[in-house]
């Protein structure tokens, strides 16, 4: 079960519209990793009760020249946001899903307003992605044709450039059972965090393994 961490402290350099009228909204989100017809990352926002989903083909990067493309689709159900598993084949998106990242994302912004301005700023508190980040429009979806947006890491402690590192190659793996999708796939059970220790660690892909990932 993913334990959501309610948070205690808000950075100063969160997104806030001046006048300081609109309240502060804590929800949670979520970002699934799913092998589908291809590999792509479901960035998900909790919003009025339904989650408010972007499919990012590239995932999200910490690097803030970096804009990865999100691409919006429909809203997803509130109460699958956790699920982690295997969608049968013969079913749309067949293949693993796992549970890449999860927590809580702020904003001061109005979020109605801002979904329909196409410019949404806000501060994520997950296990993974911290910090401030942006999702802007780019493209209005006409006829069949999806939105496209783009989600931004803005510039602060949190950010880090490519160079020093890309976090979907370092945490490949469900932040919530630490599973790989091929795991995920053949539908192996979640193991303990001391055995998956153990089992990853191998002398020349320690790197990959920071202190500071949680069991
Ligand atoms: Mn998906």
């Amino acid at each position: 079960m993913a334990t959501y961490v309610y948070p205690q402290k808000v950075s100063d350099t969160i997104y806030c519209p001046k006048p300081l009228s609109a309240k502060l909204i804590i929800l949670p989100f979520v970002i699934k990793k799913h092998r589908a017809s291809r590999l792509h990352y479901d960035f998900r926002l909790e919003h009025a009760g339904a989650l408010k989903s972007w499919v990012l083909p590239d995932g999200p990067c910490l690097d803030a020249n970096e804009l990865r493309k999100a691409v919006l689709v429909e809203d997803h159900k509130v109460a699958y946001r956790d699920s982690e598993r295997m969608i049968p084949a013969g079913l749309p998106g067949a293949g693993p899903v796992m549970v890449w990242d999860y927590g809580y994302w702020l904003t001061c912004q109005d979020v109605d307003q801002a979904f329909s301005a196409g410019l949404l700023k806000f501060e994520l508190q997950g296990k993974r992605l911290r910090g401030s980040w942006s999702l802007i429009r780019k493209s209005i979806g006409l006829r069949k044709k999806r939105e496209h947006w783009e989600l931004w890491k803005e510039r602060d402690a949190e950010a880090r450039s490519l160079l020093k590192g890309d976090i979907l190659v370092e945490q490949p793996n469900s932040v919530l059972t630490h599973r790989t999708l091929d795991e995920i796939a053949r539908n192996l059970p979640p193991f303990p965090p001391t055995q998956s220790k153990i089992r990853r660690r191998h002398p020349n892909q320690r790197f990959l393994f920071p202190n500071d990932l949680e069991p």
